[in-house]
């Protein structure tokens, strides 16, 4: 079996949609799981309704009323009858989440969160399954929160991967055309869980791990993996081939394009990984699989805006010592801070995180009672794979660098622009 993902911005509209069915019948569609993700911003759009809802706002209502516009434009533009039944699966699933909202009395963000947001992946899936039956392409939609079960980490979900197995083993007809939906899973209750943003490449290494798939191609809007963000650098280049270690150490520094949680399953199984354009789906892409021999040979720049380095220094000019290193790993885990670069002396510790979760304020009072805090916002971390002193020109010219570390292989750099 093949295991395909299709990101959001693949399905953001319904000449999208129809492009999925045109790479599935230019690539084949037997014994394919598809997994797909929520339509364009809609996961944006839905942490709108989220925040209206907690924020008791009277938005609420129109929020709601926004996202399902959306997809509704996505329907009429897909079938001509609007009698057709998906959009009574599609109406149901907007009408449920309003009776949700009514009816929950939770406090809990996260929890109410995982069961808001999920549904923009049960809505894409509803749309691309009932749309390719429509079109002739016969497939099976399959309810992923049936097959992935998580603890209830709510927002950022641990995979139980002896149940998963069991469930995919048994959950997945392999012959036919899979549909299902990236990025949720469900905890013992059975309450809805999210594994985090952009989760939905992860998924797809799940699946393709239980079910010993041949392959996993991820669909991007890019020609695969370049060695930089083309957003931010000029230039960029394919990299034709990468080990599954160089993947991993430029999903982990931030490079967007592959979820860093994607490669450790794949590489267990050496399950090569594709990562290929949508708009020209016969190209090569991008291929992840084993070997050292696969490195590039080029600088790969990941940047990662909006971080905050944290500067820590013991009140009284006492040393930093272990125990207080781990009370603040401690902390930085608790107010769930990814932590992407690490610095200390003999007084001072500074990190530099990325505070997805907005918990800072209240990290920072905590802090405060035993160290002094200062910090910086709004950086930028630059991080260069096989770097040299041109590359490290390029990230560094006309800016402020506030720390600087070089290992082996990469360097990272803390930049602030010059006001
Ligand atoms: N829809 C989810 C998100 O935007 C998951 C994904 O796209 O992978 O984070
Ligand atoms: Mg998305």
């Amino acid at each position: 079996m093949k295991v395909f993902k299709f990101g959001g911005a693949s399905v953001k509209d319904a000449e999208g949609i129809k492009n999925v069915y045109s790479v599935l019948q230019q690539v084949g569609h037997e014994d394919v799981l598809l997994v797909i993700s929520a339509m364009g911003k809609t996961t944006n759009a839905l942490e709108v309704v989220i925040k209206n809802y907690f924020d008791k706002s009277a938005e609420l209502l129109a929020s709601i009323q926004e996202v399902r516009k959306y997809h509704n434009q996505i329907l009429l533009e897909l079938f001509e009858d609007e009698n057709h039944a998906v959009f009574a699966a599609v109406g149901k699933i907007f009408s449920d989440l309003e009776v949700f909202l009514k009816g929950t009395k939770s406090p809990n963000y996260n929890y109410v969160y995982d069961q808001v947001v999920s549904l923009g992946e049960v809505v894409s899936t509803t749309i691309v399954s009932h749309y390719f039956n429509h079109v002739g392409l016969k497939n099976t939609w399959v309810d992923v929160r049936e097959l992935i079960k998580t603890d209830n980490t709510y927002r950022d979900a641990i995979v139980d991967w002896d149940a998963t197995q069991k469930n995919i083993s048994k959950g997945i007809k392999k012959k036919n055309l899979n549909i299902t939906q990236g990025f949720l899973g469900s905890d013992e209750n059975n309450f809805t869980t999210t594994l985090g943003r952009e989760g939905s490449d992860y998924t797809a290494a799940i699946f393709a791990y239980c079910l010993n798939a041949e392959s996993v191609t991820i669909w991007k809007d890019v020609p695969g993996v370049l060695n930089a963000d083309p957003r931010y650098f000029d230039n960029a280049v394919l990299l034709n081939q990468i080990s599954y270690r160089e993947a991993i150490e430029l999903a982990f520094y931030g490079a967007t394009v592959i979820h860093p949680k994607t490669l450790q399953p794949l590489q267990r199984k050496e399950i090569p990984l594709y990562v290929k354009s949508f708009v020209n789906p016969l190209l090569p892409g991008t291929s992840v699989s084993k070997g050292a021999d696969l490195e590039p040979q080029t600088s790969c720049f990941i940047v990662k805006k909006n971080q905050l380095l944290i500067s820590l220094s013991s009140l009284d000019f006492s040393f930093i010592m272990e125990e207080n290193i781990s009370e603040i790993f401690l902390l930085l885990h608790k107010y769930r801070m990814k932590v992407s670069l690490i610095q200390n002396s003999a007084i001072s510790f500074s990190v530099c995180v990325d505070d997805k979760f907005g918990n800072f304020a209240e990290l920072k009072a905590v802090l405060s009672k035993k160290f002094k805090v200062t910090y910086n916002d709004d950086v930028s971390l630059y991080t260069i794979r096989h770097f040299s002193d041109k590359s490290e020109a390029t990230v560094t010219t006309g800016k402020e660098v506030l720390v600087k570390q070089t290992s082996r292989e990469t360097l990272q750099i803390v930049t602030k622009e010059i006001a």
